[in-house]
């Protein structure tokens, strides 16, 4: 099973999607960790995602799409995989897409996590201060905020006309209670999740 958790950049959906992947038995696979790991290990593609990052911008499609068609291709992907960043254009969602349809599959559903933009700016001003990453910055979220309007908030609405299931969830508020709205949706939806 494939899964996608979908939200603008501060909504949690890193936090949700590891959690709501552990207990659906699933990988958790996040493209923005993953570049993370490569800028860290000062890789070609590091080196190259590092400014775009730090400035808010989209790595380019074509690196990111082979970045997660090698890491869908691990052993533990065939388990099902949630994943978290990816794609974060329509043309990854059709390269997801088509990468599914290759092995006669497609995404399960989809959860949407929605945030207010103030709450957005307040949660990742503070993460500045705990976490220290380099692209949480007022000009780096603004930039973001920018992208995930233009670009990514399509992907939304390509899964849709796709006919894929799509869960929407309010992402304020504590954060067990969001995994427990994401957990309790999924099985109410009659999505084909078994809650360990
Ligand atoms: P956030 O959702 O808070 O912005 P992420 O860790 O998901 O954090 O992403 C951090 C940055 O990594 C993005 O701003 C972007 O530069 C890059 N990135 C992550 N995923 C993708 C992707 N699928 N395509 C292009 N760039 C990506």
């Amino acid at each position: 099973m494939i899964a996608l958790m979908f939200g603008p950049p501060g909504s949690g959906k890193g936090t949700q999607a590891s959690r709501v992947a552990v207990r659906l038995g699933i990988s958790h696979v996040a493209a923005g960790d993953m570049l993370r790991d490569e800028v860290a290990h000062d890789t070609p593609l590091g080196h190259e995602a590092k400014p775009i990052m730090n400035a808010g911008g989209l790595v380019p499609d074509d690196l990111v799409v082979r970045m997660i068609e090698s890491r869908l291709n691990e052993p533990d992907a065939t388990q099902g995989v949630l994943l978290d960043g990816f794609p974060r254009t329509v043309p990854q969602a059709i390269a997801l897409d088509a990468m599914l349809a290759a092995r006669k599959d497609r995404v399960a559903w989809v959860v949407a996590l929605e945030v207010p933009d103030e709450e957005l700016k307040t949660r990742i001003l503070k993460r500045a201060t705990t976490e220290g990453r380099s692209d949480d910055t007022a000009e780096g979220l603004a930039q973001r905020l920018i992208v995930y309007r233009q670009d990514t908030a399509p992907v939304l609405e390509h899964y849709r006309a796709e006919g894929t299931r799509i869960v929407a969830i309010n992402g304020v508020g504590d954060i067990d209670a969001i995994t427990g709205r994401i957990m309790e949706s999924l099985s109410h939806d009659g999505a084909a999740v078994k809650t360990a």
